[in-house]
């Protein structure tokens, strides 16, 4: 983002104050553009305070909220004139200045000053209560790093592109095992879904007669379990010609329960895009659910 300029001077203080101006009741992509020209004709909070009023609207125009660039232009005028061109680090000083409430104070204390704070929008408030179940009371307790203006950053950015309002990407979330939400929604969706859908599958093992090896690609393309190595599965098929039936077995995997039938071979021929493994194999890139299949035929050898 344009505003995140990452050095302590006073131009990153401008373009904190004016970003969070500008971010009050509007997103990010939006605001973008209008940043980039406001700062291109206004480069620093001294030309702000001696722009007149009618250029700084005019940079404003489409993006509403013309409160919002009247006070920037005031609190412009009184950081110059009061506090020598810096931003005060002091939460009182801050809310006295016009167009800045709690949640501005908060945000350009932690991100100007590393002050221990969070703004806390409705991305924030979101993000916490559906891990903690509820708002913590002490936020400080959050607090556990040096870096707390890239906490409170981050808290909002994470509202925004992961733990979104509505579908959050919680199979992707790093936090999603210290989540309450997580652990209630996955557990209510994990009983619904398994019901629904019960699809039936044949798996076919190549396996080395002297070796205890089976031959396994990562060709298999189901949409599921992609990429790993695995023995030949297809969806149930009647005529398996050529290969033995050795049980049948329930697996289950994410949102799926698999009724599977598996079959093997003997055979020292396999397809070029297959490899051997050991049976006794203890490689972490072979999944649990290979391993599964490892312990029924390593019965054919004993
Ligand atoms: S697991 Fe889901 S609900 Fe919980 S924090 Fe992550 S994205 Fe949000």
């Amino acid at each position: 983002m344009p505003w995140r300029i990452g050095e302590k001077s006073k131009k990153e203080q401008y373009y904190r104050i004016l970003s969070e101006f500008m971010l009050q009741q509007t997103q990010v992509k939006t605001v973008i553009p209008y940043f980039n020209r406001f700062v291109k004709k206004i480069p620093s909070l001294k030309s702000l305070s001696n722009s007149n009023e009618k250029t700084v609207l005019k940079l404003w125009e489409g993006l509403g909220y013309y409160s919002r660039a009247k006070n920037l232009h005031k609190t412009s005028k009184i950081l110059i004139k009061k506090y020598n061109g810096q931003i005060p680090e002091n939460y009182k000083q801050l809310k006295e200045l016009p167009g800045i409430g709690d949640y501005t104070a908060s945000i350009l204390l932690a991100i100007i000053y590393n002050h221990p704070r969070i703004g806390l929008d409705g991305n924030v408030k979101r993000v916490l209560s559906r891990i903690f179940n509820t708002i913590p009371e002490n936020l400080n307790s959050l607090f556990k790093t040096k870096r707390n203006g890239h906490l409170a950053e981050a808290l909002m950015e994470f509202g925004a592109l992961i733990c979104k309002p509505k579908d959050p990407n919680c199979y992707e979330c790093r936090v999603k095992n210290a989540c309450a939400y997580f652990s209630t929604e996955s557990k209510k969706s994990y009983s619904k879904k398994i019901k629904i859908k019960l699809k039936n599958y044949d798996i076919f093992c190549y396996l080395n007669k002297n070796n205890k090896q089976m031959a396994l690609t990562k060709s298999n393309n189901l949409g599921f379990l992609t990429k790993l190595n695995l023995p030949k599965i297809k969806e149930r098929y009647k005529k398996n010609k050529g290969w033995k039936f050795l049980c049948n077995y329930k697996n289950f995997i994410s949102n799926k329960k698999l009724d599977i039938n598996l079959y093997y071979k003997f055979s020292s021929q396999i397809p070029s895009q297959y490899n051997w493994y050991s049976l006794n194999e203890k490689n972490e890139f072979i999944p649990s659910f290979t391993k599964k299949i490892f312990k029924r035929v390593l019965h054919l050898y004993q």
